[in-house]
C-alpha cells in the first residue's frame, strides 16, 4: 500500500497515520518527525531547517526530497508506506512521482483530511505530544486524565514550538498557497480520496478504513518484477532441500526460485502479521531501521515445509518426468539409428549395382574387342583360291 495523507496542519493526518500504521503494518514517513528530530539532534540538516520551520515556512524542496529519498529506500518501506506531511508543493508531488518510477513504483491514493479553518485553530493551539511514546492530546477536546502527563506512559507532554498562534496563521496561509495545488495534482491523476476529518477519531478512522481496504490489495504493485516459475531443478532442489531439513542434516545452501503466494495470500499474510506485531516495531516506523533486521534467512525463502505427503507426490512426480525423458531420448536414438543403417545399406546396393554394371560394360567391350581381333587375323590367314575358274554362262 503507497499512499499519501494530505490535509492542513492540524487536520488530524499524523493522527490517522498512526492508526494506519498499527492496522495495516506499513510505516509512516512524517517529513515533519523526521525533520523535529534532526532538529533535536543538532544535525547539519536540523540547523539547516530549523530557521524556516520556526517561522512556519516550508523547508526548502531539495533538504526535504534528500531526506525522503534516503527513507523511501529502506528496507521496511519497500512493501508500502503513509506518506504524512509529503508533499506539500506541487514540484515534490511531481519529484515524488518521479522517484517512485525509478523504484518501478506507482503511489496508489492520496488521502485528503478535510477539517474547518476554526477547528484548525483551536487543534492546534489546544495540540499536546508525549515526548516518550509520541502519543497526542488536545486540552480542549482530548485532555490526558493528569495535567501535562502521557495517559500511556507517564512521560512529558510537550507543546510544539511552532504551534503558536503567530506561526499557525503562516502555516496555514502556506498550506493555501502552496499545498492546496497538491489536492487538484491528485485529483486530475483520479487518485484522490476525501474524508471529513472532525468527529471522534474512531469514526473518522472507520470511514479512512473503507477507503483503504478497496485499494487493489496487490501490494507487490502493477510494476512489480514478473514471478519467476520453478523450473525442473528448482523443484528437486526443493524436495531435496525439504527431505534433508525433515532428517535434521546440514542446513539448505542454496534457496531455489519459489513462485509468489497469491495476492490474496499475501494480504491475509499481511493483516496477521499486522497484528502480531509488537509495539517497539510500531514506533521503529518513524525511526530508521537497521536493514539487517528486516533481512529474511535464507532457510525462509524456502518457505513453508511441505507434508511427507506433498513431498513423495513431487518426488514421484519428479521421477515420471524424467522416466518419460529418458524414454523420449532413448526412442530419438533408436529412431535415428535405424535411419542411418537404411541410409548406409541404400548407398552400399547403389555402389554395388554401379560396381556391377561397369564390370559387365567392361567385359562387353573386351570380348567385343576381342570377336574383332580374331576376324581380323582370321581375314589374314586366308589362302588365295586355287581352284578353277568358273566358266563363263552359256548364252
Ligand atoms: P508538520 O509536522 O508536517 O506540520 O511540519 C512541521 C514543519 O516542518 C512545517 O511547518 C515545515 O516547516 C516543515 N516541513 C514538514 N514537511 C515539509 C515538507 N514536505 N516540505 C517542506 N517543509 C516541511
Amino acid at each position: 500500500m503507497r499512499i499519501v495523507l494530505l490535509g492542513a496542519p492540524g487536520s488530524g493526518k499524523g493522527t490517522q497515520s498512526k492508526l494506519i500504521v498499527k492496522h495495516y503494518g506499513i510505516p509512516q514517513i512524517s517529513t515533519g518527525d523526521l525533520l523535529r528530530a534532526a532538529v533535536e539532534a543538532d544535525t547539519a540538516l536540523g540547523r539547516q531547517a530549523k530557521a524556516a520551520m520556526d517561522a512556519g515556512q516550508l523547508v526548502s524542496d531539495e533538504l526535504v526530497l534528500a531526506m525522503i529519498r534516503e527513507r523511501l529506500s529502506e528496507p521496511d518501506a519497500r512493501d508500502g508506506f503513509v506518506l504524512d506531511g509529503f508533499p506539500r508543493n506541487v514540484a515534490q508531488a511531481q519529484a515524488l512521482d518521479e522517484l517512485l518510477g525509478q523504484m518501478a513504483r506507482t503511489l496508489q491514493l492520496a488521502l485528503l483530511v478535510e477539517v474547518d479553518y476554526e477547528e484548525l485553530m483551536e487543534r492546534m493551539t489546544g495540540r499536546r505530544t508525549c515526548e516518550s511514546c509520541g502519543q497526542s492530546y488536545n486540552i480542549y477536546t482530548s485532555p490526558p486524565k493528569m495535567d501535562e502527563q502521557c495517559d500511556q506512559c507517564g512521560g512529558n507532554l510537550r507543546h510544539r514550538a511552532d504551534d503558536n498562534e503567530e506561526t499557525i496563521s503562516n502555516r496555514l496561509r502556506v498550506y493555501d498557497s502552496q499545498t492546496r495545488p497538491v489536492i487538484e495534482y491528485y485529483r486530475e491523476q483520479n487518485k484522490l480520496r476525501t474524508v471529513q476529518g472532525t468527529g471522534e477519531i474512531e469514526q473518522i478512522f472507520n470511514a479512512v478504513r473503507r477507503i483503504l481496504d478497496s485499494l487493489d490489495e496487490d501490494a507487490a504493485g502493477p510494476d512489480a518484477p514478473p514471478e519467476i516459475a520453478p523450473t525442473l531443478e528448482d523443484l528437486e532442489k526443493m524436495v531435496l532441500a525439504t527431505a534433508m531439513q525433515a532428517h535434521d542434516t546440514v542446513p539448505v545452501t542454496q534457496t531455489p526460485a519459489v513462485k509468489k503466494a497469491s495476492p490474496k495470500k499475501s494480504a491475509v499474510k499481511k493483516k496477521v502479521a499486522t497484528k502480531k506485531k509488537p509495539a517497539a516495531k510500531k514506533k521503529a516506523a518513524v525511526k530508521k531501521k537497521p536493514a539487517a533486521k528486516k533481512t529474511v534467512g535464507k532457510k525462509k525463502a524456502v518457505g513453508k515445509k511441505p507434508s511427507a505427503k506433498k513431498t513423495a507426490a513431487k518426488k514421484k512426480k519428479i521421477a515420471t518426468k524424467k522416466k518419460a525423458a529418458t524414454k523420449k531420448k532413448a526412442a530419438t536414438k533408436k529412431k535415428a539409428a535405424t535411419k542411418k543403417k537404411a541410409v548406409t545399406k541404400k548407398k552400399a546396393a547403389t555402389k554395388k549395382k554401379a560396381a556391377t554394371k561397369k564390370k559387365a560394360t567392361a567385359k562387353k567391350g573386351a570380348s567385343a574387342k576381342k570377336k574383332s581381333a580374331v576376324k581380323k587375323s582370321a581375314a589374314k590367314k586366308k589362302p588365295v583360291s586355287r581352284g578353277r575358274k568358273r566358266a563363263p554362262k552359256k548364252k
